[in-house]
């Protein structure tokens, strides 16, 4: 049995390109409690991970950097 969740087609912000919200990563994302859809997809929001660590003088705990794709 499926609990109502459903694979979502979203856009990612980033490169503009489709991707799937997959009901795992949905799971995983309602679990730790996230209540927004991530806008990136996967290959973009690695990078913009990367890019915040390189980048990281000033701290600041975003929603967005905490999110994690389940891998
Ligand atoms: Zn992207």
């Amino acid at each position: 049995m499926k609990n109502g969740i459903e694979p979502k087609i979203l856009i990612c912000t980033e490169c503009g390109e489709e991707f799937v919200f997959t009901v795992a990563a949905q799971q995983y994302f309602l679990e730790r409690g996230y209540s927004e859809d991530p806008k990136r997809c996967k290959t973009c929001h690695t990078q913009y991970k990367k890019n915040q660590r390189d980048n990281n003088r000033s701290p600041q705990p975003s929603m967005a950097a905490q999110m994690e794709y389940p891998e």
